[in-house]
């Protein structure tokens, strides 16, 4: 039988919540910048200097830590070869005890080493419990800055709902801890007057967990759940373009725009919520409550918890006996896809452990990718080498343009120009065209022409190789930027789909790796598909595709 999360009643019980409530807003009023503190009676962390469980005043502690899980605390135990003592925290490959530094950890080349090790001094001989980690001293010393925190998102929950009745309810699930919190507050908030459901985007890349996990956590609550899959193989795309790196991060875009663009060419309007915390990276330190979504047009998104710490996103999941992804037992800060450009040397090291057989898959896809880049210069030492270091992760983009077609200055007095294209023209290379106007065809001749009074003329003919585009104003620059960036896209498209979401009137269609579509019924020429920066250039395969069609001015 599922829980009714909306009629969950507040576990929180500190009697003397509103007379603190002022200090505690006050001391949690700078955000994503906040420390946490030690209360060296209860050694406890702080999410603010006050200790609400004996009233003594915390020291400074670090910026923010993750309770340590009796399954990551075997792992931890088996690399430094002693046992460790309950009550530890970690914080980026750093452990703490009784709130100090305990000692560091180093992930290198598959391996991982303990490095200033303070365990001497600080641990005697340790006895820990063998059950489950018990947050109680905690949540109760923290009790009123996390109901205070629990309120303030309820009521962001609320307001927004109320401003935007008409868009229905939807949780971003990623089978994350943070959207775990999300899910819970939103069917709490409103869950009993609307219908809340889950939606979760499918990688393909998840951990082994994740699909389990997400299908036991709606059913445990009741709620609804979506899940679409990226429908292109990951592999496959690496082939095409290049395998992803931190720069190059086409799999997000391409693995999860797909799915959720899936889901929207169903919904009607929808109001995403997502876990996203300032926190948790640089550049999430600059994102907004309520954005719009470049691509993905339609979603408007929602972001309650953007300046809870994990440690605060820990103690709610604890203290509300919230389900939680069991690959966090295993060790990882995050969960998401289980190999990432932006995953730590410590996550590849778990992941080595635990996955291997995923590992394997992506080292031979590495190693196919590095001995067609440097195929003379092969060494497989060397891609040994530059897997097991990481050095992939650090790629930067290297476009190779090659020649496909020619741009000449037909008659520069009336602003025309031709592009000899090395391939003929057929009905696929038109749908790009498509939103720049109407096709018009003239009967039988394969002559084909788009006119936009105002603006240009483009015209050619089916099975030519010569596509010409004549100017009616005085913006030539500008247009021809835009209709190149299209002709450009048709030569290099791999279908991968991640546009879609690009188009407010859900005209454009992509089959993966088979076609890419544009409907002349939906279609309203608005040139947000040819204006949109989702990616540098608009397209996944113009920014990422190591060799490019390209054309060239003579
Ligand atoms: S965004 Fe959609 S409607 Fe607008 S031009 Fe592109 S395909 Fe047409
Ligand atoms: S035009 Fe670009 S983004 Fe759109 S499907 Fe093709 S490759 Fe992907
Ligand atoms: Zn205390």
């Amino acid at each position: 039988m599922s829980t009714r999360i909306w009629e969950t009643n507040t576990v929180f019980s500190y009697p003397e919540y509103e007379s603190v409530k002022a200090g505690v807003r006050d001391s949690l009023s700078n955000g994503s910048d906040q420390r946490l503190y030690w209360c060296s009676k209860c050694d406890v962390p702080l999410l603010t200097p006050i200790c609400y469980r004996c009233n003594s005043r915390g020291r400074r502690f670090i910026v923010d830590v993750k309770p340590v899980f009796v399954e990551e605390r075997s792992i931890l135990e088996e690399i430094c070869g002693r046992n460790l003592p309950d009550n530890l925290y970690t914080a980026r490959n750093r452990l703490y005890y009784k709130g100090r530094f305990l000692m560091s950890l180093t992930a290198n080349n598959g391996h991982v080493t303990v490095t200033r090790d303070h365990t001497d001094s600080l641990l005697e001989d340790v006895v820990h419990s063998n059950g489950s980690i018990s947050l109680e001293p905690v949540i109760a010393a923290n009790e009123p800055v996390l109901r205070f925190l629990e309120q303030q998102a309820m009521d962001s929950i609320l307001e927004i709902t109320q401003e935007y009745p008409d868009r229905k309810p939807v949780v971003s699930f990623s089978g994350g801890k943070d959207s775990a919190v999300v899910a819970h507050l939103v069917a709490r908030t409103v869950g009993a007057t609307k219908n809340v459901s889950l939606f979760f985007a499918d990688t393909t890349l998840e951990h082994p967990e994740t699909n389990d996990y997400v299908k036991q956590f709606a059913e445990y609550y009741g709620l609804p759940l979506t899940v679409e899959q990226a429908d292109c193989d990951f592999f496959q795309m690496c082939e095409q373009l290049e395998p992803p790196s931190r720069i190059m991060r086409w799999c997000c875009t391409v693995f999860k725009a797909n799915p959720l663009n899936a889901y929207l060419r169903e919904q009607e309007r929808i109001l995403s919520f997502d876990g996203i915390r300032r926190a948790e990276s640089n550049r999430r330190r600059n994102y907004e409550r309520i954005s719009g979504n470049k691509k993905a047009l339609r979603q408007l998104v929602f972001r309650p918890i953007l300046n809870w710490s994990s440690l605060a996103v820990w103690l709610y999941i604890f203290a509300y006996k919230i389900p939680y992804n069991p690959a966090y037992d295993k060790g990882y800060a995050r969960v998401g896809c289980v190999i990432c450009p932006f995953g730590t040397d410590f996550n590849d090291f778990l992941t080595r452990k635990n996955y291997p057989e995923r590992v394997q898959s992506w080292e031979t896809m590495l190693v196919r990718y590095f001995r067609k880049e440097y195929a003379d210069e092969f060494n497989p030492e060397l891609a040994k080498e530059w897997m097991r270091q990481g050095l992939w992760k650090q790629r930067k983009p290297h476009h190779r343009n090659q020649r496909a077609a020619v741009r000449m200055a037909t008659c520069p007095s009336l602003k025309e120009y031709a592009y000899h294209l090395d391939f003929s023209i057929d009905a696929e290379f038109l749908e790009y065209l498509k939103p720049f106007g109407e096709l018009a065809f003239i009967a039988e001749t394969g002559f084909f022409k788009i006119v936009d009074e105002q603006r240009f003329c483009i015209s050619g003919m089916l099975g030519d190789d010569l596509l010409t585009i004549s100017f009616s104003d005085s913006r030539v620059r500008h247009n021809m930027f835009r209709l190149e960036r299209q002709v450009k896209k048709a030569m290099n498209c791999v279908k991968c789909g991640a546009c879609v979401g690009t188009c407010p009137s859900r005209a454009i269609e992509v089959q993966s790796g088979t076609s890419f579509v544009i409907d002349e019924q939906k279609c309203t020429h608005c040139l947000s598909c040819v204006r949109s920066n989702f990616t540098h250039y608009g397209c996944v395969a113009l920014s990422y595709k190591g060799k490019r069609n390209w054309i060239e001015e003579v």
